[in-house]
């Protein structure tokens, strides 16, 4: 396995690969086995698989955990080595980032509602570190999470909006033996939270059978989600199509319920596909 640090020594490189399928999974670092999943496929699926590990600043709020992400990277080196990830990138801010530059700004109603409104600005700084990140290693397949549901609706909208020649590839979401949906912040949470976090999951579990048992209002099932995570602070419950609007009623095959919601103070995500 490749590391690069440098984004000018590592195009370079890729430049030998141009007749190679390039598979990339971008990613935070601290990783679990819901990014090795992700590598996994790639390295399936591809020739070349590329793995980023940035901590993109321009997500995260001024209020946010930017500081206190975690960070493991020595053995985030030895996981993708063993997973035979074949290039690792791990950049610094500046070898992403410029003076005064031009910025990509998330679509005014998608990129504002839900995730995008309670972290506003979130979603032009993941847009701006994917264009970036995509046309740095010309990958001919990047892969994402369905953890992310929203922030994975944006990227395909992006990659359509902008002709870019990436297929983005959605991936299963990946959760522990409770169902506590696998996430670098779940590092933040103590036992007893952990225990109280896999709520969110089961929650959204008993929404999807209550609809496979014909319930289709969306007023009723996030009443009951609601009910469910009453000793969890709630950020919001919701339930859109597969285009992220708003769905009053219920459609098998095109609806996500997603929850944000804080246990203790880490904020946590998760959604369900129906
Ligand atoms: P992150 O490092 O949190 O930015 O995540 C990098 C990628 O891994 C994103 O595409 C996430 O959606 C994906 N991911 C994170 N957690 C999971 C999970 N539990 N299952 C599947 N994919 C995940």
């Amino acid at each position: 396995m490749k590391i690069f640090t440098k984004t000018k020594n590592l195009i370079e490189y890729i430049s030998q690969f141009r007749n190679k399928q390039i598979g990339f999974v971008p990613t935070m670092g601290a990783l679990h086995n819901g990014h090795i999943s992700l590598i996994k496929r790639s390295v399936q699926e591809n020739d070349i698989t590329i793995v980023s590990i940035f901590v993109n600043p321009t997500q995260f709020l001024e209020n946010e955990d930017f500081d206190k992400y975690p960070k493991k990277i020595e053995a985030d080196k030895k996981v993708c080595n063993f997973a035979g990830v074949d290039i690792l990138f791990i950049p610094s801010k500046e070898e992403i980032y410029f003076k005064d530059e031009l910025s990509i700004v998330a679509p005014k109603t998608k990129g504002f509602i839900l995730e995008g409104y309670h972290r506003p600005g979130h979603f032009n700084g993941v847009l701006q570190v994917v264009l970036k990140l995509l046309n740095i290693t010309k990958a001919n397949k990047a892969y994402f999470g369905k953890k992310d549901a929203q922030q994975l609706y944006l990227v395909k909208k992006m990659v359509n909006e902008l002709f870019l020649p990436t297929d983005i590839i959605e991936c299963e979401i990946i959760r522990d033996e409770n169902g506590l949906a696998l996430s670098s912040r779940n590092d933040y949470l103590t036992s007893s939270e952990k225990e109280r976090a896999t709520k969110i999951s089961r929650s959204l579990k008993n929404a999807a059978k209550l609809i496979s048992n014909g319930e289709k209002s969306s007023k009723k099932i996030k009443e009951k989600i609601k009910n469910e995570l009453q000793d969890i602070k709630i950020e919001y419950v919701e339930i859109v199509d597969r285009d992220f609007n708003i769905q009053n009623e219920i459609a098998i095959g095109d609806s996500i319920i997603l929850i944000a919601a804080f246990v203790g103070i880490t904020r946590l995500i998760d959604n369900i596909w129906i």
